[in-house]
């Protein structure tokens, strides 16, 4: 088993495991008993199709360490991270008097951890969760760091809390039951962890399909996040690389009503951003061939059928704005990205040019 720890010193220090390993669904009470040892109901919150696969093992193994485990299941899709699914699984959690000893288990993709740990976050004034990440883009990285959320009819991710999990338990065998496409979103952040810190994990990527070495590149990529989350909790500063692709793939979500998914709109996304840097010379021709290349190869878009003015409209809610600025993230070679601050106008002429073929 890979065991990776999280310390956060930014307000009280905080840690936490991350575990990865095939064949952990069994032991998920045993290791929740280990550090929640007074908790008695805890409340699995997961989504109808996860349910179908995976909930009955997690009950199963709650119960035998001696856990009183109750479910929560939501829509599957973006639809559930609303205000209303939130408020009905607050109420749930009211309902079965969770007082502030027992715990919320988040099981499924990042749609379900950004509404589980927000609702942690919120119920009571904060209880403890545990993520149990069950697709690759979950596990790489919506279940670390602790940023949870609902989107406002506004814009993605526009309500929500810093909010650390007491565990990440990711069992790869989960991945298995993925549909193809799914898998393909997750493909899209672990090519963000390359391109904004790690050259060689593009050249792995490149070289053997993600699939033959799964567990290894699944910890690079947790292992970047840490270390990212360690240095900057809140997101004042280096935590925003890994909004590389973002800005312009939120407002692709955004304007599809959120039937292109995530994954597909951040690769869409990062592709335009590097077309714009090496067309305004921020970085060599290169950067753009090699990602263009390694998004294909795992079946990702590099462009978009948007009007540029319309992405940029559904942009300015980006969090990264501050009044008239917005950060946006750019590579500098391949495998380095940097964070810019530019004036809000820039952004257009910069979708402008990254929309040209
Ligand atoms: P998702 O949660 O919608 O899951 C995708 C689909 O896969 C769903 O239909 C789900 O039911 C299904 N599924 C999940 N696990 C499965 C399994 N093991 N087998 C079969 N089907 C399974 O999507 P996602 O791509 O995991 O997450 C996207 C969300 O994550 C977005 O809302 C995005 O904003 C958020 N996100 C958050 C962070 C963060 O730091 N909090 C980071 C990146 C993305």
């Amino acid at each position: 088993m890979r065991t990776i720890s999280v310390t956060l010193r930014a307000k009280s220090e905080t840690s936490y495991d991350i575990f990865l390993a095939p064949a952990l669904l069994g032991g998920v009470g045993r290791k929740m008993r280990a550090i929640l040892k007074s908790a008695q109901t805890v409340a699995v919150i997961t989504d109808d199709n996860v349910k179908a696969l995976y909930l009955q093992p997690v009950l199963d193994s709650l119960k035998q360490e001696g856990f009183n485990p109750v479910y929560f299941s939501v829509l599957p899709g973006e639809a559930s991270k609303s205000a209303e699914v939130l408020f009905s699984v607050l109420n749930w959690l009211a309902e079965n008097q969770l007082t502030r000893t027992d715990a919320i288990v988040a099981l499924g993709g990042g749609v379900v951890g950004d509404l589980a740990g927000f609702a942690a976050a919120t119920y009571l004034r904060g209880i403890a969760f545990v993520q149990i990440p069950t697709t690759l883009l979950a596990m790489v990285d919506s279940s670390v760091g602790g940023k949870t959320g609902i989107d406002l009819p506004a814009g993605k991710n526009l309500a929500g809390a810093f909010y650390q999990p007491s565990m990440v338990l990711c069992d790869t065998d989960v991945l298995s039951t993925l549909p193809p496409e799914v898998f393909s979103d997750g493909n899209a952040e672990v090519i963000k962890y390359g391109m904004i810190r790690h050259p060689a994990l593009l050249e792995k990527l490149k070289n053997n399909p993600i699939q033959k070495q799964l567990d290894e590149v699944i910890e690079i990529c947790i292992g970047l996040k840490r270390d990212i989350v360690q240095e900057d909790e809140f997101d004042l500063g280096e935590r925003q690389l890994l909004n590389f692709g973002h800005t312009i793939g939120h407002a692709i979500e955004k304007l599809s009503a959120y039937e292109i998914s995530h994954g597909r709109a951040v690769a869409a996304g990062m592709s335009i951003i590097t077309r714009v840097a090496v067309r305004k010379n921020l970085c060599p021709p290169q950067c753009q061939t090699s990602l263009e290349n390694l998004l294909a190869l795992y079946g990702l878009p590099n462009q978009i059928n948007y009007a540029p003015k319309e992405i940029f409209e559904a942009a300015l809610n980006d969090k990264k704005r501050a009044g008239a600025e917005i950060t946006e993230i750019v590579p500098r070679t391949l495998g380095e990205s940097v964070l810019r601050k530019m004036p809000v106008a820039e952004l257009l002429e910069g979708i402008e040019l990254g929309l040209k073929p």
